[in-house]
C-alpha cells in the first residue's frame, strides 16, 4: 500500500487518515463489503456511542434515544436489547444505525425516523403533515371517551376539531364502539395521513373527514347547525339533531406566533407551523370555538379543550365570555393545568 498516495476525492488530512483506518479495518475484520465501518461494534457498543453523539448535540433522553433507534432498526423491543448488549452489529446494521442517529443528532423527532408513535394504545402514523401527538393528549382523549361512554346512546356523536395525524378521533373511535366521528383539518395532508391512521386502527368506516377552514367545512358538506330556538324547544330541531355533536373535543395551535421561533428545534422546525400557531396571543381558537361551537352542540353535549401551559385564566375568560359554562379545568401529568371542559 502507498500511504502517501491521497484517494481521489478525498482532501483533509484526516479524511486521508480515516480513509486508510478503514482500509485496515476492512482487513482486519475480513469484511470486503463494510468500507464505511471501522470496527464491528457491539449492541452495548453502539447504544453507548449514539447516546455520546446525540447528548452532544443536545437531544434530551439522548441514552433512551440511542436505544429506541437500535431497537427499531434492529426490530426488537427496546427491552430486548438489554439481553443482546454482546451482539455484534453486522456492517450495514451499523451503518443503517449511523445514519438514523444522525438525523436524530439534526434534532429531528424520533417520531418522524421511526414513523409512527403510540397514542392511547393505538399506533399512529406521524410525518411532516401534523403534529407529533403528545402525552397530555392522550389525557384529553380520554375524557373524551369517558364522556361518550355514558352517554348510553345507540349513535354518539363526536367531533375532533383539527384532528391532524386524527389521533383523537382514533381514540375515540376505538374507545367508544357506538361513536360516530367527525374529524376536522385544513390541511388536506394531515387528512390523508389521518384516514391512513383510521385505516391501520380499524375504525375508518366510524370516522368521517372534513377538510376546510372550521364549522364552515361541515356547513359546506351539507350540515346545518342547530338553530336555537327558545320558544319551540329543542324537540322541534330533531331533524337536524344528527348534525349536532356530543362532543366537540380539541388540541387547536395555541402558541403565540413569535413564540415559534423559541421552541426546541423537533417542535419549531419538524411540526407543521399551522398546527403550533394560534396567532398574536396564541388564542385565536379558542376565540372561534367559543363563538361558534355552541350551534354544532347538543343542548347536554360537552367541549373539551385542550391548552398551552398558562393559558387557563384566558380560555375560561373567553369561553365564560360567550356565555359557556366552564365545568372543569383539568391538570397533566405534571399538574398544569391543560385542559378546559364546558357546556352550553
Ligand atoms: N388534534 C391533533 C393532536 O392532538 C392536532 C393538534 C394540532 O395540530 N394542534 O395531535
Amino acid at each position: 500500500m502507498n500511504f502517501h498516495l491521497s484517494p481521489i476525492g478525498v482532501k483533509s488530512a484526516d479524511a486521508v487518515a480515516n480513509f486508510w483506518i478503514k482500509q485496515l479495518a476492512i482487513h482486519i475484520c475480513g469484511d470486503a463489503g463494510g468500507a464505511a465501518t471501522l470496527f464491528p461494534v457491539t449492541v452495548l457498543e453502539a447504544i453507548q456511542k449514539s447516546a455520546d453523539f446525540l447528548g452532544k448535540k443536545g437531544v434530551e433522553s439522548s441514552r433512551l434515544n440511542a436505544e429506541l433507534l437500535l431497537a427499531h432498526l434492529l426490530k426488537m423491543p427496546r427491552m430486548k436489547l438489554y439481553l443482546n448488549f454482546e451482539r455484534t452489529l453486522t456492517a450495514a446494521e451499523t451503518d443503517s444505525l449511523r445514519e438514523l442517529v444522525k438525523r436524530r443528532g439534526q434534532r429531528e423527532p424520533l417520531q418522524h425516523i421511526i414513523g409512527s408513535t403510540n397514542f392511547c394504545g393505538c399506533e399512529i402514523l406521524v410525518n411532516r403533515h401534523a403534529l407529533v401527538p403528545r402525552p397530555e393528549t392522550e389525557l384529553l382523549a380520554e375524557l373524551g371517551w369517558n364522556f361518550l361512554v355514558t352517554r348510553h346512546l345507540s349513535l354518539v356523536t363526536a367531533l375532533d376539531f383539527g384532528t391532524g395525524t386524527g389521533c383523537i378521533a382514533i381514540a375515540l373511535a376505538v374507545k367508544c364502539p357506538a361513536a360516530k366521528i367527525s374529524a376536522l383539518d385544513f390541511s388536506a395532508d394531515a387528512l390523508a395521513l389521518a384516514k391512513q391512521n383510521a385505516a391501520v386502527n380499524k375504525v375508518a368506516e366510524r370516522i368521517e373527514f372534513f377538510q376546510g377552514d372550521g364549522f364552515a367545512a361541515i356547513q359546506s358538506e351539507g350540515r346545518v347547525p342547530r338553530v336555537p330556538n327558545q320558544n319551540a324547544g329543542d324537540s322541534c330541531h330533531s331533524s337536524l339533531r344528527k348534525f349536532e355533536f356530543d362532543l366537540i373535543i380539541s388540541n387547536p395551535p395555541y402558541i403565540a406566533s413569535a413564540e415559534i421561533e423559541t421552541l426546541q428545534p423537533e417542535v419549531r422546525d419538524f411540526d407543521p407551523r399551522a398546527a403550533l400557531d394560534g396567532g398574536a396571543d396564541g388564542l385565536d381558537f379558542y376565540r372561534r370555538l367559543a363563538a361558534e361551537a355552541k350551534a354544532f352542540l347538543k343542548p347536554d353535549g360537552k367541549i373539551m379543550l385542550e391548552f398551552g401551559d398558562g393559558q387557563a385564566d384566558a380560555i375560561k375568560k373567553i369561553c365564560e365570555s360567550e356565555k359557556w359554562i366552564v365545568e372543569s379545568v383539568q391538570e397533566d401529568y405534571s399538574h398544569r393545568a391543560r385542559i378546559l371542559v364546558a357546556r352550553r
